[in-house]
């Protein structure tokens, strides 16, 4: 057997082949087989194994997507290494539009789980016995909750070189340098010694065109940067990248009706009003101002808010502002999606609208 041959379950899959491979999981209360489905591209060459995790939460989508476009890519031929790509890793959370488990578990606070635990332990245990613990590196697929959607961002322990290294190569305006939460993947990750990155963008049960395609190339720039891939003789957008030691959320002063003044993305100075909450008639209101310079990540969509209710994520930076604003407006340019009537219709590629 060739070296880098790749085991995962009851499976080898050598160097050169592309396999789809079930991961078997609990039957579902209908006695129904549930699987995790699992694409295995083993390349040629000996290299990195990087896992692409998407749907830990099941009703984050972008991820998904974003899968199945990265495995279209015709560059995959030229892997180094192999790629192990899981779209849903909570199957059952996926097919309930659910961010949890049946039991309501996060399988993301269930790691490292147990082969003989709850159905959490256990997606938990097999995930991280059979794709973390076979991987040299990962990317994990997230987006927002219900109702609130965060700009592309990555959140990641900038204290590891390599998560350095491969966040910077990510390419996108907003790095979190982030602590890690207990029982998450992302933990286990650490503690098995493989970097990795949290990618975030969207909201849940919508898809994002921006996010997924920001998704997309990120994932291809880190796979380029640890030399799974070929180099691109000219990089394009090398800037250095701009990280965020410190975040605040504005909470909402009182109970009642918003209307939110400000987009994701939005460059907001000490003092500017982001919304306004008002009681049903509009006798009284409220505002909601930024206490600090920031640009927006993260917000709600849902008008209607609690009394202490998270309304608006601010990403503070140590960067000069102006040129906080001037990547984030480069890099939305980039991967918004065009309308352009007179470019062919590729189903597999059109833009998500
Ligand atoms: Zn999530």
């Amino acid at each position: 057997m060739a070296s880098h041959a790749i085991t995962i379950g009851d499976f080898t899959i050598k160097p050169g082949e592309h396999r789809t491979i079930e991961l078997p999981l609990a039957a579902m209360v209908t006695h129904n087989d549930v699987e995790m489905t699992v694409h295995v591209v083993c390349g040629k060459k000996p290299g990195p194994v990087l896992f692409v995790a998407a749907a830990i939460h099941g009703d984050e989508l972008n991820g998904v997507e974003v899968i199945r476009r990265l495995l279209q890519q015709k560059q995959l031929n030229r892997l180094n290494g192999t790629l192990i790509a899981i779209p849903i890793v909570n199957v059952y959370g996926f097919l309930n539009n659910s961010r949890y488990l049946p039991d309501g578990r996060d399988l993301n606070r269930s790691f490292p789980g147990s082969s003989k635990g709850s159905l959490a332990a256990r997606i938990a245990h097999t995930f991280l016995n059979e794709i973390v613990r076979k991987s040299t590196h990962g990317i994990d697929l997230h987006t927002g909750a219900r109702h609130r959607a965060n700009l592309p961002q990555l959140r990641a322990d900038l204290s590891n070189e390599e998560v350095q290294r491969m966040a910077g190569a990510f390419d996108v305006p907003v790095i979190i340098d982030s602590k890690i939460r207990d029982g998450s993947l992302r933990e286990m990750c650490d503690e098995a010694g493989i970097p990795v990155l949290l990618y975030e963008a969207g909201e849940a049960l919508r898809f994002d065109e921006l996010s997924i395609r920001a998704g997309v190339r990120g994932i291809i720039n880190v796979m380029r940067e640890i030399n799974m891939l070929p180099h691109k003789r000219h990089r394009l957008h090398n800037k250095k990248p701009l990280i965020s030691r410190n975040t605040t959320w504005l909470r909402a002063p009182h109970s009642g009706v918003l209307r939110a003044l400000v987009p994701l993305g939005a460059h907001v100075k000490t003092g500017d009003v982001l919304g306004i909450i008002a009681d049903p008639l509009g006798t009284s209101e409220y505002r909601v101002t930024a206490e600090e310079e920031g640009i927006v990540i993260g917000r709600t969509y849902m008008p209607l808010v609690h009394e202490g209710e998270a309304l608006f994520h601010l990403a503070h930076y140590e960067a000069k502002s102006e040129k906080v604003y001037s990547q984030l407006e480069a890099f939305q340019e980039r991967y918004e999606p065009e309308l352009n009537p007179d470019a062919p219709f590729d189903p597999h590629n059109a833009p998500i609208l």
